[in-house]
C-alpha cells in the first residue's frame, strides 16, 4: 500500500533522500553553534594564500569546479569577510552567520553558481562573466571573487547594515587595480539595476516565488541569469535562465537544477 502524498511536499520529501540539499545559507542558529563548536584562537596564519589554496584544492578534488572560478576563489581571502571570531572557520565548506540574520553562502555554492554562469554562450565565448548583477551582496565575498571574473560589477543588499559592512570589507581588501571596484548599492534588488545594465550575468543569492521581470528585462542577449527560485512541489532549485535572441526575437530559456535553500528575497530596504 503506497502512502497518500502530501501537497504541497515538504521541503525535506522534494530534497531527499536522491541528494545532498546544497544549504549555502544553513539555519542561523545551527551555523552560529558549528562556529562556537569550532571556534580556535586566531593568528593562525589565515593571511597566507596556503590556506586558500587547500580549500580550493578540495574543491578541484571534486572535479565540478570550473578552474577560473577556483583560481578566483583563491586570491580572495574569505576570513576577511566574516567575524574575526569565526575566522579560523573561513575555509571550510560551511556558510558562517555574517550578522543581520544572515550568512555568507558556501564556498563550494558560490563556486557552483559562478560555473553555471560561465557555461553560458555569451560567456564561454567571452571568457569573461562580462558585466554581473549581483542580488545579495550579504559581506561582500561573493562580489569580490566576481570582480575577479567580470569586466563590471554591481551588487544590491536590502539591508543597509550588511551593505555598509560590504563596503568596509570590500575597502580593507583591495582588490588588484586591474580588476573592477564592485558597485555596490542599497536597495531592493527585485527590480535590478537598469542603470548599470544590461548585464551579461545575474546572479542572485536569496531565493524567491519566480524569476522577477525586470531581471529578465535586464539581460543582455546572450547573457545568463542563475538564481534560487521556487519549484512548487520540488522547493527551491536552482534555476539558469538563458537570453537567446533568434532573427531578432528575443526568448528566455529556461532549466531547472538541483534542489537548494537559500535565504528568501525579500521586499523593500530596510
Ligand atoms: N553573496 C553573499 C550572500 C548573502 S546572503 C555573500 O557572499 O555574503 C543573501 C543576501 O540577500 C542577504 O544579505 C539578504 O539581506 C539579501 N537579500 C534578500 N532579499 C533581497 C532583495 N530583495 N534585494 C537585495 N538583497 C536581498
Amino acid at each position: 500500500m503506497s502512502t497518500p502524498k502530501r501537497f504541497p511536499a515538504s521541503l525535506r520529501s522534494a530534497a531527499t533522500p536522491q541528494r545532498e540539499l546544497l544549504m549555502p545559507q544553513r539555519h542561523l542558529r545551527q551555523a552560529t553553534a558549528d562556529a562556537a563548536r569550532l571556534a580556535r584562537p586566531s593568528g593562525t596564519g589565515l593571511d597566507s594564500g596556503a590556506v586558500r589554496e587547500r580549500m580550493v584544492s578540495r574543491l578541484r578534488a571534486e572535479g565540478r569546479f570550473d578552474e577560473r572560478v577556483l583560481a578566483a576563489m583563491a586570491a580572495v581571502p574569505r576570513h576577511e569577510f566574516v567575524d574575526s571570531a569565526l575566522a579560523a572557520q573561513a575555509y571550510e565548506d560551511t556558510a558562517l552567520p555574517i550578522g543581520h540574520g544572515q550568512t555568507i553562502s558556501k564556498p563550494s555554492v558560490v563556486g557552483h553558481m559562478l560555473g553555471l554562469l560561465f557555461a553560458g554562450a555569451g560567456a564561454r565565448q567571452r571568457g569573461s562573466l562580462g558585466r554581473v548583477l549581483e542580488i545579495g551582496t550579504g559581506c561582500g565575498y561573493q562580489a569580490a571573487v566576481i570582480a575577479l571574473l567580470a569586466r563590471q560589477v554591481t551588487s544590491i543588499e536590502r539591508l543597509q547594515g550588511l551593505h555598509d559592512k560590504a563596503k568596509a570589507n570590500l575597502q580593507r581588501i583591495a582588490l588588484p587595480r586591474s580588476h573592477p571596484v564592485p558597485r555596490l548599492v542599497w536597495g531592493d534588488g527585485r527590480i535590478g539595476h537598469s542603470a548599470s545594465g544590461p548585464f551579461d550575468s545575474i546572479v542572485a543569492a536569496a531565493g524567491g516565488e519566480d524569476i522577477p521581470r525586470a531581471w529578465m528585462d535586464q539581460l543582455a542577449p546572450g547573457g545568463r541569469l542563475v538564481a534560487p527560485t521556487a519549484a512548487g512541489g520540488r522547493g527551491q532549485v536552482l534555476v539558469v535562465l538563458d537570453h537567446v535572441v533568434e532573427a531578432g526575437v528575443s526568448r528566455w530559456v529556461r532549466s531547472e537544477h538541483e534542489a537548494v535553500l537559500f535565504v528568501p528575497l525579500k521586499s523593500g530596504v530596510v
